[in-house]
């Protein structure tokens, strides 16, 4: 199993790698052709933008190719992945259309408020970041996952009845409960709270209700429910609103600093967006550890909520030992990763909880 995930640690990293230098030759050193091609965008700069936002996001996922095969191949030989390449091929091919949409209006906004706004465009960047946002949490489960997945509305019998048992005792509206065919992708299991307001739902894998005893989902359950009850999909989008401001204006000085053209106002045009892109990644890099870190402890609040609601700490123990084997995943990954990249507290560390727990219960 160390052999699995470090080695896919490993290609993960280097995906990163790939990535960030990418965005570094781009900014820095960009071909003399596609510069003159950004510099003549400027006559039409928004339709320029867009352009070159949708072929930047193709050019990310062809970069990391070289990474994103292998590392599906050996997803496939633990076991873990159930897709042909066929199935890959066109999960791909969806993505990287909707990123392109995504990326294309991003890099059309950011050309917009540069041009208009030379000297305050940060503050305007913020507010876009934090409304885009919110209408993307709002949309993605009824609009993008469904592009993905199917989801049905999880059916009536004993584990609907102790859902709802459960969403009774905690006071909670759940929304909807809706179980996804993750199997036709992976034989890993997981469940989720996502949406806002009227798209609010708990999801929850069919490879945890087909391969879980009751009591280890029920207990998994009680943690989303925790999500619910803790507010934590909206406190997300307020944690964005807090960093987005400052993490903006640290972008508007790093990109004027990389291509000087972004204070020209309406002279400015697409030309600046490789700076503007690289200053972005860097501080989205930089403020999602602190982010992670603030997710860990949301994290460890909804465990505890499962314990306080649902209690059976042996469940709790059973369903993460369980993850950890069927997702083939690290229980116990290197501090400084952990402290990078960990969303969640180690599985050794919620282990250790929910033992600490039952002790004192
Ligand atoms: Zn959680």
């Amino acid at each position: 199993m160390h052999d699995y995930s470090g080695t896919q640690r490993l290609l993960g990293l280097g995906g990163l790698a790939i990535e960030a230098g990418t965005l570094a030759f781009l900014a820095l050193r960009l071909p003399r052709r596609l510069r003159r091609a950004l510099v003549r965008g400027r006559s039409r700069p928004i339709l320029a933008a867009a352009a070159a936002g949708a072929a930047f996001a193709v050019l990310l996922v062809v970069v990391q190719l070289p990474v994103s095969i292998p590392a599906e191949q050996r997803a496939r030989d633990f076991g873990l992945s159930t897709q042909d390449w066929g199935g890959w091929v066109a999960d791909l091919g969806k993505s990287v259309a909707v990123s392109m949409v995504l990326t294309a209006l991003g890099a059309v906004i950011l050309m917009g408020v540069i041009r208009r706004f030379p000297r305050s465009w940060w503050a305007l960047g913020a507010a876009a970041a934090i409304v885009l946002s919110a209408v993307f949490v709002f949309f993605s489960p009824v609009l993008i996952d469904p592009l993905f997945n199917k989801f049905e509305r999880l059916p009536d019998g004993p584990v609907r009845s102790e859902v709802l048992k459960l969403a009774d005792e905690a006071h909670v509206k759940v929304g909807q409960v809706y179980r996804v065919d993750a199997s036709r992708r992976t034989t890993g299991a997981n469940a989720y709270v996502n949406g806002i307001g009227g798209t609010k739902r708990v999801v929850i894998y069919d490879n945890l209700l087909n391969d879980f005893p009751p009591d280890q989902v029920a207990s998994v359950v009680a943690h989303e429910l925790g999500h619910v009850k803790h507010r934590d999909v909206p406190r997300g989008l307020l944690w964005l609103a807090i960093v987005a401001p400052a993490g903006m204006l640290v972008i508007q000085r790093l990109t004027e600093r990389l291509a000087p053209e972004a204070r020209l106002g309406r002279g400015a045009g697409p030309v600046v967006l490789p700076a503007a892109a690289l200053s972005i990644a860097l501080v989205s890099f930089l403020l999602n550890i602190p982010g992670n870190a603030v997710s860990r402890g949301v994290e460890a609040s909804a465990d505890s909520y499962s314990l306080h609601l649902y209690g059976h700490p042996a469940a709790f123990v059973g369903m993460q030992r369980k993850l950890a084997v069927q997702n083939v995943a690290d229980p116990d990954p290197p501090g400084w990763l952990q402290f990078v990249f960990g969303t969640h507290p180690k599985t050794v560390d919620r282990i250790g909880y929910a033992l600490t727990w039952a002790q004192d219960h």
